[in-house]
């Protein structure tokens, strides 16, 4: 391996955890810092002058969704746009109608299966639906689980760790048909799948800046216009009365040209992203005993998920991070806790399958070359860590034996 540090070069290949800025998106953005400066609630000219951007960004955040303007509602991130969407409809629900429970998803992001959670303790049930070793959910399962008392849907249109995408559309009208409310997560779809949220029955939709070059901190929700919604943010009477707070400005103009950006570029990205992921995927399956997680058809165009028999995620990461190679892993070791992934156990694998997990997530800054250079590094990784594994020789000897899961 140490030979190859004249190949030594930098791949970021972490976009699913976030993105960099794009320069159109910081060129938006810079006027709201210099000279327009205004708060845009104020009524002098300088406020005034900040209120015709925030509501053109509305505009076209709607424009890219399917929706109208009035549907939009600005927030300081996807996280905030999924607490505000599950807690305030479903409270909202229950109030009117003493409906109180709901129905998600097995691999939602924590974002919304932490804040499931915190409403179970406010007494609220909550179905989690499997997602099958394919990592997606049955409209059929989905509509057999809805009950007279079910207050609200929620399933992610695409997911952030293994990149399937959902049949939202179908779901939508299983919805509809029943006359539940629905929300999805639409943080890593954007940009990569179609969306229009009257087509599809969306009746809320949550998106954040960073997934898609814009900066962290903004998000958004779409709520369709006449369904009740709590306020989860309590203050001045911005977007709406709904979401107290000044509104950021800046990060605003940020997240409407990245949405745009985003949007209009959708079949140009599919077709450039897809040949990059299906090569790496085709590659990283040369190796032994590894396997791509969930299904190859419906998935994001930048996102390829694997697991590897007889490895530590963590240390492959290390390792590949000495190569230039920024990556991600399934496990949630960096907050303390060794528990694998819940996405990789919700299809269906053991703990010790799971944890030898990689993500590589590519973004509209990344080349054919940077699939070349994992292609070239991973292997030798994965040989390296192996030779040190005493799972792998038990693997190796079939005292263990995993490969059904492969
Ligand atoms: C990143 C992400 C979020 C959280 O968005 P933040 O803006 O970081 O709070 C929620 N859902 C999914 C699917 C994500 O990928």
């Amino acid at each position: 391996m140490d030979g190859s540090q004249s190949n030594f070069r930098k791949v970021y290949a972490d976009n699913a955890a976030t993105t960099a800025v794009s320069p159109e998106v910081l060129g938006a953005m810079l006027p709201f810092y210099k000279e327009i400066y205004g708060n845009p609630s104020s009524l002098y000219a300088l406020g005034q002058e900040a209120k015709a951007p925030l509501e053109e960004a509305r505009a076209t955040v709607a424009a890219c969704l399917g929706a109208k303007p009035n549907e939009i509602y600005f927030t300081s991130c996807g996280t905030e746009s999924d607490n505000w969407a599950i807690k305030g409809c479903a409270r909202a629900q229950q109030k009117r109608s003493g409906k109180n429970h709901i129905i998600t998803s097995a691999f939602e992001h924590h974002a919304v299966l932490h804040t499931c959670q915190a409403l179970e303790r406010e007494g609220f049930t909550v179905t989690y639906l499997d997602v099958h070793s394919n990592g997606i959910v049955d409209p059929k399962e989905l509509e057999a689980a809805i009950t007279d008392q079910t207050a609200l849907v929620t399933i992610m249109y695409a997911n952030n760790e293994i990149g399937t995408i959902q049949p939202i559309a179908e779901i939508g009208e299983v919805c509809k048909r029943h006359n539940i409310p629905f929300h999805t997560d639409a943080v890593q779809a954007i940009g990569n799948v179609h969306i229009d949220v009257k087509a599809q029955n969306i009746d809320m939709l949550s998106l954040s800046g960073h997934k898609i070059h814009a900066p962290k901190g903004v998000g958004a929700l779409y709520i369709r216009a006449g369904l009740p919604v709590q306020t989860f943010m309590d203050g001045g009477a911005q977007e709406r009365n709904k979401r107290g707070g000044t509104e950021n400005v800046a990060a605003i103009a940020g997240l409407a040209t990245a949405i745009r950006r985003a949007t209009d570029s959708i079949d140009q990205r599919v077709a450039r992203l897809t040949p990059m992921r299906d090569k790496l995927i085709e590659g990283i399956l040369k190796i032994e005993r590894s396997r791509l997680n969930g299904s190859q058809e419906h998935r994001l165009p930048g996102n390829a998920s694997f697991c590897f028999q007889g490895i530590e995620g963590e240390s492959l990461l290390l390792l590949l991070d000495m190569k230039g190679i920024s990556a991600s892993s399934g496990s949630a070791c960096t907050s303390g806790s060794l528990d694998p992934s819940h996405v990789l156990l919700s299809i269906g694998l053991p703990h010790e399958v799971a944890h030898g997990s990689l993500r590589l997530s590519f973004g509209d800054y990344n080349t054919m070359e940077d699939v070349d250079y994992i292609l070239e590094v991973v292997p030798q990784i994965i040989q390296r860590l192996r030779n040190m594994s005493p799972l792998w020789d038990a693997i190796q000897t079939g005292k263990v034996d995993y490969d059904r899961f492969m």
